[in-house]
């Protein structure tokens, strides 16, 4: 919601995919929901989009229900265990969880074992910046990580697709199907999906290794 296209991003992607029973999704954490104005919610009713916010502590979602709710727009909150039987609920609120990594690279499963288990590849969570398409949001954000950790992970031009150099969807397709460089150092095997109630970070290293 942050990107002054989104009506445009619901109008294309139900062009492409205008079989009803295909469901596009918005997924959000809702920070933006109650900035947004009656076009915004009539783009979402004529295109069918679901809007599926994580439903993150300490925000007033009341409030925010029944401002959708003016628009005749119903939340449908994601959880990633909905997600994963790719189902959508309203009553599950966020917990927290672990993504760890090996820092020196050494998972125990190959790269091709850690992309064939991980629930986020072959394109389940890919992540758009600066012209390039990441196959997850740990290759994209790790620039983050390596800098407050002081750390150096690297991602390579096989981690990423420019898509100014792609010649058509299939080259798209054919990319995110397959593992990449990066997922060596994805800790797949020692994911926790839930530790129970959603946290603050601590900042500390430990919750990522
Ligand atoms: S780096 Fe590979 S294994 Fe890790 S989340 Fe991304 S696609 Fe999945």
């Amino acid at each position: 919601m942050l990107n002054p296209n989104i009506i445009s991003f619901f109008e294309l992607s139900r062009r492409a995919f205008p079989d009803p029973s295909v469901r596009i999704v918005l997924i959000t954490n809702g920070l933006l929901l109650l900035k947004q104005k009656a076009p915004f919610f009539k783009a979402v009713l004529d295109n069918n989009i679901t809007v599926s916010p994580t439903k993150y502590p300490d925000m007033d979602w009341n409030k925010i229900e029944q401002y959708v709710e003016s628009f005749g727009v119903t939340l449908k909150y994601f959880t990633d265990t909905d997600f994963r039987s790719g189902s959508v609920s309203n009553k599950n609120e966020r917990v927290s969880g672990k993504y760890p990594l090996h820092l020196d690279g050494k998972c125990s499963l190959t790269p091709f074992d850690s992309y064939s288990r991980c629930g986020v590849s072959n394109g389940a969570c890919g992540v758009m910046r600066n012209g390039r398409l990441y196959p997850c949001g740990i290759i994209a954000g790790i620039h983050h990580f390596n800098n407050y950790f002081n750390q150096n992970l690297p991602v390579t031009s096989h981690d990423y697709m420019d898509i100014y150099k792609v010649a058509n969807c299939k080259e798209i397709l054919e990319y995110i199907a397959k593992p990449h460089p990066f997922c060596k150092y994805c800790d797949v095997a020692g994911r926790v999906a839930s530790l129970g109630e959603y946290r603050k970070t601590t900042r500390d290293i430990s919750e990522w290794t």
